[in-house]
């Protein structure tokens, strides 16, 4: 389980996370949404311990990610995918999926490739061990970055916009990938802006707003005229995105 409590985040004088609290279980699939500049990506980066935090706590798996020890067994659980692949461009893709895995848990390179290999059928791309990643679509590069985070086993897998560089047909290939893992059991918490998808996939939405938890309702009860869209605020954000 994830605990965020009473986050505050800022940056300088700008406070960013104003009193943030969360609790993602495993096997939930929570999407996060909210407009450009509420926080998201700020928060996924407060989770995975690349933000230090100034107030508040947040545990995965009852371990603080404020806790420099603690830290590194956390990024063992939790595996995060950002919109830009950040593929390492002069290693292959097989290569790119085993490094972590090999360096990080100690893995044997046999034991790593015939995940990595498991894993590229998974997202239906066996033919690309051996290439390069300039190669590769940007739909497809993304789905190699998917893999790579999978291949650490995360139990947690953070998505940030994964697809927001994507044209659609790109973005179609790499939301099926994300809804076989939902369906799979695999806890995500993806920052989106793919309302529908969002909706499809979803038990949970969290809805920020400049820096707080505006809703965090069941995802039936989100979208519903008399749950979350009675707030006009979120109202007026879910017919922008129409
Ligand atoms: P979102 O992902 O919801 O669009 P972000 O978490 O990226 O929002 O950003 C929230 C706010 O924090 C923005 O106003 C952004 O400019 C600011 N911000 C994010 N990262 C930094 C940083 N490293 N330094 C200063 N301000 C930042
Ligand atoms: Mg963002």
């Amino acid at each position: 389980m994830i605990k965020i409590e009473n986050v505050e985040k800022s940056f300088g004088e700008l406070d960013i996370l104003k009193g943030v609290s969360l609790t993602i279980n495993k096997g939930d699939v929570v999407s996060i949404l909210g407009a450009s500049g509420s926080g998201k990506s700020t928060l996924v980066r407060c989770i995975n311990g690349l933000e230090k935090i100034q107030a508040g706590t947040i545990l995965v798996n009852e371990l603080s990610v404020s806790d420099k020890k603690d830290l590194s067994n956390i990024r063992k659980n939790v595996s995060t995918v950002f919109q830009h692949f950040n593929l390492y461009p002069h290693l292959s893709i097989i290569d790119n999926i085993t490094l972590a895995p090999i360096e990080v848990l100690g893995q044997s390179k046999e034991k790593a490739t015939s995940k990595a290999l498991e894993l590229l059928q998974v997202v239906d791309l066996m033919d690309k061990a051996n290439a390069f990643p300039a190669q590769l679509s940007g739909g497809q590069k993304q789905r190699i970055g998917i893999c790579r985070a999978l291949a650490m086993e995360p139990e947690y897998l953070l998505l940030d916009e994964v697809t927001s560089a994507l044209d659609p047909e790109m973005t179609s290939e790499v939301l099926d990938v994300l809804a076989e893992l939902a369906r799979t059991g695999t806890t995500l918490i993806f920052v989106t802006h793919e309302i529908a998808f969002a909706k499809k996939i979803s038990n949970r939405i969290v809805f920020l707003d400049e820096g707080k938890v505006r809703a965090d309702l069941d995802k039936d009860n989100f979208f519903s005229a008399t749950g979350g869209k009675k707030d006009p605020r979120i109202a007026r954000f879910l017919e922008k995105m129409d």
